[in-house]
């Protein structure tokens, strides 16, 4: 069986204002805008928009159903990931799906290049045992480095996704942090931890400039940023990854 991925680019790339960041598209285009035309002309189904067929992943079950979460995290989940463009044309839970036997394991990462402290606190932030730091890219679900040349000029942190989007599933992420460029968090207050939690977070279905929270509030925030796990990120987090992908609201 043969997927066909669409490579949804550039995400967001954190353009730092002053001391803290506030993270924001890189280009003049609204980048939702944009992908939802790639989306539209890619879409490789025709699916028709609220009939994605979800498969409830095995020993996963949504631990706690959509309608019982706060308000401010049903909004939340809708805007970023089950309404977003990049959820396909029908809308629906997209995420990464890794599971053995029925029971979840982890998401992949690798980190080329970060202090070992930096990737493991970036990792611990997130929470629910949803990544395990691996020592190779071949295998990897998510790849991070410190490539500079890979942000966008005056960002300092990007990723980018390919999405099975008949599927609704991320297979990969690329994130690249760009840590010695100008007016970029500086390494040693553990900068680099927070930009690669902030674009996990982004990597595992918080899609776009919409998933930036209040400032100061978390690794989302808009700009100054905590290595800090609010309730409503750990709801929202908690909950994408106990949904079936393709899950819509309208099915219920
Ligand atoms: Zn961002």
């Amino acid at each position: 069986m043969s997927f066909k991925n669409l490579f949804v680019s550039v995400l967001c790339a954190a353009f730092f204002l002053a001391a803290h960041g506030a993270c924001r598209g890189a280009s003049p285009t609204s980048p939702n805008a944009t992908d939802l035309a790639v989306l539209t002309a890619k879409s490789p189904t025709g699916q028709a928009v609220g009939s994605p067929v979800p498969t409830a992943t095995p020993g996963s079950p949504a631990v706690v159903p959509f309608a019982g979460l706060p308000e401010e995290v049903q909004s939340y989940l809708l805007a970023t990931n089950i309404k977003s463009p990049r959820a396909g044309l029908s809308g629906g839970v997209t995420r990464f799906n890794k599971t053995d036997q029925g029971k979840r394991i982890p998401i992949l990462l690798y980190a080329e290049g970060f202090p070992p402290d930096q990737v493991e606190k970036a990792v611990a932030v997130l929470g629910n045992d949803l990544f395990e730091i691996v020592s190779s890219s071949t295998t990897a679900d998510v790849v991070a480095d410190l490539d500079s040349s890979k942000v966008p000029d005056r960002g300092c942190s990007t990723v980018s996704q390919d999405v099975d989007i008949a599927s609704h599933v991320i297979v990969k992420a690329v994130i690249h942090v760009s840590p010695d460029r100008s007016g970029c968090p500086r390494a040693g207050e553990d900068a680099l931890a927070i930009a690669l939690a902030h674009e996990l977070g982004h990597a595992v279905g918080l899609f776009g400039d919409i998933a930036h929270t209040r400032p100061g509030e978390d690794f989302m925030a808009i700009a100054g940023r905590k290595l800090l796990l609010s309730p409503m990120l750990a709801a929202a987090i908690g909950w994408l990854y106990s949904a079936p992908p393709g899950w819509t609201t309208q099915l219920y």
